[in-house]
């Protein structure tokens, strides 16, 4: 069970789409008959869309933003796909969802990312799922959270939905960062490699919460092997009455498409420069948080230091010191890092640490020279 062994590869879901890999496009949201149909017929006309998503029911953070145009909405995705000749694909949240959606021919479910963070939810929406033979897309939880996402999965797959595949769409980033969710493509990396044929998804227009990375997202998502991709696009994105900022216009999405690059069929030597390539993404994440938490630890020992000045405190204390050594040497070992490892990077962080806190003290007391002489 735990290998997902029965799922069907991406080229299987729809006879007739015979692509490993799946573009879905759509908006956000879906707010009018004449922005789904206009939407639709540009993405169509690209040729390159093989889904038009949109949300009709929008699980929004607060209360009092756009919650979705209900079963309206469904409407217009039955004329996109019978005018317009795409197929669709919605959210779903709950079992009421699902039976509505089916109701309207709906080709393809996703669950959303606070869905997928409640096990409760995903339970009844995978029991209301049962002998149903359309394919479920699992977004990842809002937390960075492995066993959750990979619970969902499990609960889908246990009601017999053997068309499954994962959306990776970042996660919820605790400290300012340029993108709206922190990719943390370990995750999906990790995901892949406990799971070789789950089908993964990336959804770049949700990781990057702003148009201009969802480039570079994308063909990430491709170097790393992804599934396909899930993009938002709107007709007038400027108007767009949910997630405004990083909607494509179908022109732009189509121009997206164009410039990504994929690689051709590997060869076994390529398949391990492939794989030690994927590893080394792995690493690349990694780092790149290390540093944004050093950053972030630096600037904590700046405010840290401004305060010690202002209450004539000095900065090196010893207990504290001694502290911070034996806890983290402990966290370590627990870790499996040696004494030693923990002891030489700490004793490298602090030094940056004291000398940013000089800096903030010596600073302090020249304003404060200053100003007397005034
Ligand atoms: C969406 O796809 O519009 C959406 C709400 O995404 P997420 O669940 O990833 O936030
Ligand atoms: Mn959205």
């Amino acid at each position: 069970m735990d290998s997902f062994n029965e799922l069907f590869s991406v080229s299987e879901w729809f006879t007739d789409i015979t692509h490993d890999f799946l573009i879905i496009g759509g908006p956000c949201s879906a707010e009018s008959e004449s922005q789904m149909i206009k939407t639709a017929r540009a993405l169509k006309s690209s040729g390159k869309v093989h889904l038009f998503r949109a949300g009709i029911w929008k699980p929004r953070t607060r209360p009092g933003t756009f919650e979705g145009i209900g079963e309206k909405g469904l409407e217009w995705l039955k004329q996109v796909k019978e005018e317009v000749g795409l197929r669709t694909a919605v959210e779903v949240a709950n079992p009421a969802h699902v039976e509505k959606a089916m109701q309207y021919e709906v080709d393809l479910f996703w669950v959303g990312a606070r869905t997928v963070s409640n096990p409760f939810s995903v339970q009844e929406l995978a029991e209301s799922l049962k002998g149903v033979d359309i394919p479920v897309l699992v977004k990842n939880p809002v937390n960075p959270d492995i066993a959750m996402w990979i619970g969902a999965l499990e609960r889908f797959y246990n009601s017999g939905i053997r068309k499954l595949g994962a959306v990776h769409r970042g996660f919820y980033p605790f400290e300012a960062t340029k993108l709206r969710n922190i990719p943390k493509w370990e995750i999906p990396i990790e995901l892949k490699t406990r799971f070789n044929n789950l089908p993964i998804f990336c959804d770049p227009s949700h990781i990057s919460g702003v148009r201009q990375y969802i480039q570079e997202i994308s063909q990430k998502a491709i170097d790393l092997n992804m599934n396909g991709l899930m993009i938002e696009s709107h007709i007038k994105p400027e108007e767009a009455l949910s997630d405004v900022a990083q909607q494509l216009s179908p022109f732009e999405f189509s121009g997206l498409l164009d410039n990504l690059v994929f690689r051709e069929i590997e060869s076994n030597d390529k398949k391990l420069s492939g794989i030690l390539e994927t590893l080394r993404e792995q690493i690349d994440s990694i780092d790149k948080q290390i540093i944004e938490l050093l950053a972030q630890r630096m600037s904590a020992v700046e405010k840290i230091g401004a305060f010690k000045s202002k209450n004539k405190v000095t900065i090196f204390q010893l207990r504290r010191w001694e502290k911070i050594i034996s806890s983290r040497v402990e966290q370590g070992a627990k870790l499996g890092l040696s004494k030693y490892f923990i002891k030489e990077l700490l004793q490298l962080v602090h030094k940056e640490s004291i000398q940013k806190q000089a800096d903030v003290m010596n600073k302090q007391s020249y304003n404060k020279n200053e100003n007397t002489d005034e």
